[in-house]
């Protein structure tokens, strides 16, 4: 034993000895220091800061931050997606630091945080320009000389796109001006048509308004699981009346499983307006359509489905509830409600 230690001291001694020789030696740390430029000093601090500031799941700076009750940081989307989580598995949600109990009640904004992630700079994705956060998107959006424009005579059928740098050249050289009045009709009719396709749901609606029979109902749905083998999470609002029947509507989630929360998986929504009073004297032909509740805070865009419900066919059958994107869908989750108005129209005759 003693042996051994007295040999391992001695090849130490060697070693260090062997790198004093040379004249070059210097403790490991000091030297990095000194051979690598990129860590200047500004350059750490913001590396360092970064590490401090960023979002315990994703790693990103966050621009909404939200903290457990012991401080560690998670961003609006990541707290949104634990809490979705956690309301699909039915479990608890917890911090993936210290793993205490998070919700919406126990955990507050830090706006310290969102003020300082917002100063830290950051590069254009399109021009390498380096700006402090709260500023890239007015830049990406207004000011960057390699933004994605299109020439303004697009809607007469140029197709030119490119940076706005290039812009100026273009226009100053692009045909479609001097083009005569029946050579650039096909494109003015296909603009007239993406028209017309974007105001039909307008139209819709405003002619749905003047039906005379019209109800709004403004409706909690509060989540519940089926007993079944594989248990299921459903969301349903409280019984409602409209024309003189009574109605539910029942929610239902689509999702992929993955136990990373920082993956993103599609989640989407789908609802089904159910007719409870038992068996009608006539069907009722309805157009019904979702939109977010007051104070609701999820983006839902307008989509207006139709169905004839009678004793036989009560339900309308399940239909996508138009969300945006999955994390609208985590917020949903997120929250110990869903706020929803439901408007209904009566087709008579
Ligand atoms: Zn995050
Ligand atoms: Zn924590
Ligand atoms: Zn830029
Ligand atoms: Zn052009």
């Amino acid at each position: 034993m003693a042996d051994t230690e007295g040999e391992s001291s001695q090849v130490l001694r060697v070693s260090c000895a062997d790198k004093e020789n040379q004249g070059s030696y210097e403790p490991c740390h000091k030297k990095a220091k000194l051979s690598d430029p990129s860590l200047d000093s500004t350059n750490r601090l913001e590396d360092r800061l970064n590490g401090i500031l960023c979002c315990a799941v994703c790693l990103d700076l966050p621009q909404t931050c939200y903290q457990c009750t012991n401080g560690h940081l998670m961003c609006a989307s990541c707290f949104n997606h634990l809490l979705a989580d956690s309301r699909i598995r039915d479990e608890t949600a917890t911090c993936p630091n210290c793993r205490c109990e998070i919700n919406k009640n126990n955990c507050v904004r830090n706006l310290a945080v969102e003020k300082a992630a917002s100063e830290m700079p950051v590069d254009c994705h399109l021009c390498n320009l380096r700006l402090p956060r709260f500023q890239m998107s007015n830049h990406q959006r207004h000011l960057c000389q390699e933004r994605p424009t299109v020439c303004r005579y697009a809607r007469i059928g140029c197709r030119w796109k490119g940076p706005h740098q290039a812009l100026s050249e273009h226009e100053s050289s692009c045909v479609l001006p001097s083009k005569s009045g029946l050579e650039i009709m096909d494109a003015l009719e296909a603009f007239d048509m993406r028209q017309t396709e974007e105001q039909k749901l307008y139209k819709t609606v405003f002619s749905l308004l003047s039906f005379e029979k019209i109800t709004f109902n403004d409706l909690q749905l509060k989540p519940y699981r089926t007993e079944d083998f594989i248990t299921q999470l459903f969301y349903e609002s409280c019984r409602f009346s409209a024309f003189g029947y009574q109605w539910s509507i029942r929610a239902s989630l689509n999702y992929t499983e993955s136990k990373n929360p920082s993956h993103s998986t599609r989640r989407s929504m789908q609802y089904q307006l159910s007719l409870k009073t038992a068996s009608p004297a006539n069907p009722i032909r309805l157009h019904f359509l979702v939109l977010k509740g007051p104070y609701g805070e999820m983006k839902l865009n307008p989509i207006i489905y139709e169905h004839e419900f009678s004793g036989k066919e009560p339900d309308s059958g399940f239909k996508e509830m138009p969300l945006a994107d999955t994390s609208e869908c985590n917020k949903i989750l997120a929250m110990k409600t869903i706020s929803l108005r439901a408007i209904l129209f009566q087709v008579v005759g």
